[in-house]
């Protein structure tokens, strides 16, 4: 048996055998059983041995092991009981992995770069619970944790999401969220019998590279963000009525017109029309 070996089908069968394990749907359980996405998931995130590696969801070790052979140090952080054992099983061989069992939404994962890589920024790799993408990637971001990039395997259409600007229909507050911490770029598109058990849906391996810089001037973040929620909660509306409508926000029409007037958009213009530096021209010209 060659390290590493898990992504070969046979062995995960013969693990998932040898502990009688049974597949939580709760938990998003989707095994990867395809050695090319394994070594694509990894040269994507452009791992090296100077890195520390988190790792979002282990499974039964599959990418554990392809991050293990890569890194300087990997930690996993898994919430399902019946993996621990496992996990302590098919990552005896490597001395550079600890796993973490709990949830990673409680899971401080600044104070974990703190302490494994003396808070210097640090690489993501995951395949994701579906049910929870979307809090796990706003959560890293948003709670300032030291991020050098994540790289993970999400629901095709999601990833599409996070990738597209305006004029398309899956252009949305996740795309304009995503765009304003990294560079996102879908790496590869991963069909389902990539995995054990297959999910119903496609899915896509995609690169948040974290900007060094933010990529606008926005002078309110947290208002920035209120106005492209409002824009998107009633994405038919106008923005004026969007914005009115809000209940995250006390403008009046008057003062929304005129903001509307000092960037130059039509009155009639919607919130699914505007580039991330024009939410943030908008939001300057509620604050001037
Ligand atoms: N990484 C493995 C692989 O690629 O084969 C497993 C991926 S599977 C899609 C998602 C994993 O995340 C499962 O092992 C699941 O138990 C775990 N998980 C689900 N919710 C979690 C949470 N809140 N915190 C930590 N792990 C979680």
């Amino acid at each position: 048996m060659t390290r590493p070996y898990l992504g070969n089908p046979k062995y995960t069968i013969e693990i998932l055998q040898k502990y009688d394990f049974v597949f939580q749907k709760r938990f998003g359980q989707n095994f990867l059983i395809d050695t090319h996405v394994l070594d694509k998931i990894i040269s994507a995130a452009g791992i090296t041995k100077e890195d520390f590696v988190l790792e979002i969801g282990p499974g039964i070790g599959t990418m554990t092991q392809y991050l293990a052979e890569a890194a300087r140090e990997v930690t996993a952080v898994e919430i399902d009981d019946a993996l621990i054992p496992i996990l302590s099983d098919t990552l005896k061989e490597w001395d550079n992995v600890s796993v973490i069992h709990g949830d990673i939404l409680k899971t401080d994962i600044r104070k974990l770069a703190l302490d494994k890589n003396g808070g210097k920024p640090i690489k993501v790799v995951a395949n994701l619970p579906y049910y929870i993408t979307t809090p796990i990637i706003m959560g890293l971001f948003e709670n300032k944790v030291p991020i050098d990039s994540i790289t993970i395997m999400v629901q095709k259409e999601v990833a599409d999401r996070m990738q597209v600007g305006p004029g398309t229909k899956d252009y949305g507050a996740l795309s304009l969220a995503v765009q304003y911490y990294a560079k996102p770029e879908i790496v590869a598109n991963v069909p389902p019998n990539c995995f054990m058990p297959r999910p119903k849906v496609g899915s896509a391996v995609i690169r948040l590279t974290r900007h060094e810089e933010s990529p606008v001037n926005v002078k309110d973040e947290k208002l920035m963000f209120c106005l492209v929620r409002a824009s998107f909660n009633q994405r038919r509306k106008t923005l004026v009525n969007g914005l009115k409508n809000s209940r995250e926000l006390d403008f009046s029409k008057e003062k929304i017109e005129s903001a509307l007037e000092k960037c130059g958009f039509p009155l009639n213009i919607r919130g699914e029309a505007l580039t991330l530096e024009q939410f943030a021209e908008l939001t300057n010209a509620f604050i001037e």
